[in-house]
């Protein structure tokens, strides 16, 4: 069972996966909203708007930390 980083929604707790890509997208602005597969709930990621926006940031930067772990024991496995 593949395990990518995500969250559960805030509003029906489905687990939403996001991929390294849209991670990075979202530290890199280029990406700003998310939604939730099951109840199509718009999640955007605005760190000057709130701090209930602020901490699901917070939260997605611990997703990349333990996202890039993953890749680098996964790369040293390979090899
Ligand atoms: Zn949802």
């Amino acid at each position: 069972m593949q395990q990518n980083g995500g969250f559960p929604c805030p509003e029906c707790g489905e687990m939403i996966s996001v991929s390294r890509e849209l991670l990075l997208g979202f530290l890199s602005g280029s990406q700003d909203s998310i939604y939730c597969s099951r109840c199509g709930l718009k999640l955007t990621i605005n760190p000057e708007n709130s701090q209930e926006a602020l901490e699901q940031y917070r939260q997605l930067d611990e997703v990349i930390q333990k996202s890039q772990q993953n890749v680098e024991q996964a790369q040293k496995g390979h090899f």
